[in-house]
């Protein structure tokens, strides 16, 4: 590694190439800590970079991936690190690749943005608005890198009405294989999918499109309510509005107190938060009524509905840890209709206090259940029974790739026959040691 370091260091300069122990152990790790089964198999320091590399264009990239190859240096790119799953930790060392700073954003005349990997989605957002555009989605983590999103994430602000990242938000990528080849790869609509998703095993991305469309005028609504199901009924009558809000979260009391909103959230009822359309406000305004609840405000400034988006999916979860650093929550991601039906039959899943936070997509709700934790073999138990529910299940305490696994495996090996793509991250034979994801999410 040593050698391939200082060649790097050579051509690209000294000052993008870091062995600085404290940045090392930085750059190993995300917020797997989320998860207490996470944070006991893959520990802060437990896996070391030996270099953190920053380039600066996709060419520079190729280059260090050829070089790595040659000498057989394994590479982990990393965007903001954000990710929930330890999927960005180098579990076998070499190079830690920093994407950041392959920044670059372009708003394309039509459809949409043109972005290095390590572009953050708040300044994408920021550059679409500004040209009349809204991107498709984006996640309640603004501050990831589109790279990292479409490499390790998948729905957010936005998903209600445009699916996750594997459903046309990602209009083409370029790839810089590692394959000992040196070049890029320029891949359009399906064609990209074996990177969409596959935490770089199969390639780095370098330079991402994304879908976008003609700007709205979005307007941030709060609404508290007495009960879990008055709020899932209106939660769930969203979806016929004219205009699909672009998000729905849902909380339980014992989640709002955490939850840091700019304006006055009675912390003992049920809090329902809408990025709503304008010409829909009223109506949502009228079913909120009808159902009982009230409309605690309604902010139509662009930063009131950002606001709202970092309340969403797991920003609940880490909210509610952060304000009980003495409790050890775990938290799963699930879906199905049960949750606007009978959430009791959800919470008598776990023994202890067990929490619901509410998200909504096209198919229906999508919730993160927060509950107590005990140990691993609880929560693989409590998993079972959901899917018994007839709901999907989705864990954050593994890190592999787990969705269109048979695609990853089929590219990885032209791509990357030597395994040297964020190892360990990439089951071959599909044979996992504890437990995959089931169902669809
Ligand atoms: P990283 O964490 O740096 O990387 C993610 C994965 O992609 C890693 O496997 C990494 O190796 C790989 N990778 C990074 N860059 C590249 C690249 N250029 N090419 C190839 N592979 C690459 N996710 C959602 O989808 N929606 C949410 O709403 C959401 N909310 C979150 C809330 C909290 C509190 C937290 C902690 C996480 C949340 N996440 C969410 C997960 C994560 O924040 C997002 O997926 C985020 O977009 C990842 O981007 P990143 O730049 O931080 O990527």
């Amino acid at each position: 590694t040593l050698d391939v370091v200082t060649e790097v260091a050579r051509r690209l300069g000294a000052d993008r190439v870091t062995t600085d122990p404290e940045t090392l152990l930085k750059n190993s790790s995300d917020w797997s800590r989320m998860s207490p089964v996470l944070e006991e198999k893959v520990p802060r320091g437990r896996y070391v970079a030996d270099a953190v590399v920053r380039p600066r264009t996709p060419e520079e990239v190729a280059d260090v991936l050829a070089l790595a190859h040659a000498a057989d240096v394994p590479v982990t790119p990393r965007g903001s690190g954000t990710g929930n799953y330890g999927q960005a930790t180098p579990f076998d060392g070499g190079i830690v690749l920093d994407l950041r700073r392959l920044d670059r954003i372009e708003v394309l005349e039509g459809e949409g943005v043109l972005a290095g990997a390590g572009a953050l989605l708040s300044k994408i957002d920021r550059a679409a608005r500004a040209a009349g555009r809204d991107i498709w989605v984006f996640p309640s983590t603004k501050a990831s890198t589109v790279g990292g999103f479409v490499a390790g994430g998948s729905a957010g602000t936005g998903t209600i009405e445009h699916g996750t990242t594997t459903d046309g938000f990602v209009r083409a990528l370029t790839v810089a294989p590692m394959d000992g080849s040196g070049r890029l790869l320029h891949l359009r609509g399906e064609d990209a999918l074996p990177y969409v998703h596959a935490y770089g095993v199969t390639g780095i991305v370098v330079e991402v499109e994304v879908a976008t469309e003609p700007a709205r005028e979005w307007t941030a609504v709060y609404a508290a309510f007495d009960s879990w199901a008055a709020m899932a009924h209106v939660h769930r009558s969203l979806l016929d509005l004219p205009v699909l809000p672009r998000l729905a979260s849902g909380d339980e009391p014992a989640l709002v107190p955490s939850l840091p909103a700019s304006v006055d959230l009675d912390p003992g009822r049920f809090s329902l938060r809408v990025i709503a359309e304008a010409s829909t406000v009223a109506e949502v305004e009228r079913r909120v009524a009808d159902a009982g609840g009230d409309v605690v405000a309604v902010l139509d400034d662009y930063a009131s509905c950002d606001r709202l988006s970092g309340m969403s999916y797991n920003h609940p979860v880490l909210f509610l840890q952060r304000a009980h650093p003495d409790r050890t929550w775990f938290h799963m991601e699930t879906g199905g209709e049960i949750y606007w039906t009978d959430p009791d039959a959800v919470r008598a899943v776990y023994p202890g206090d067990v929490h619901l936070h509410l998200e909504l997509m096209g198919r229906g709700p999508l919730a993160m259940v927060v509950a107590d934790y005990h140990d691993e073999a609880g929560v693989l138990a409590g998993m079972e029974a959901m899917e018994t529910l007839g709901m999907t299940v989705h864990s954050p305490h593994q890190w592999y790739v787990d969705r269109n696994v048979d695609l990853a495996v089929r590219t990885a090996r032209e791509t990357d026959p030597k395994g040297l793509l964020n190892p360990g991250k990439l089951v071959p034979d599909h044979v996992v040691p504890t437990r995959v994801n089931v169902g669809v999410r």
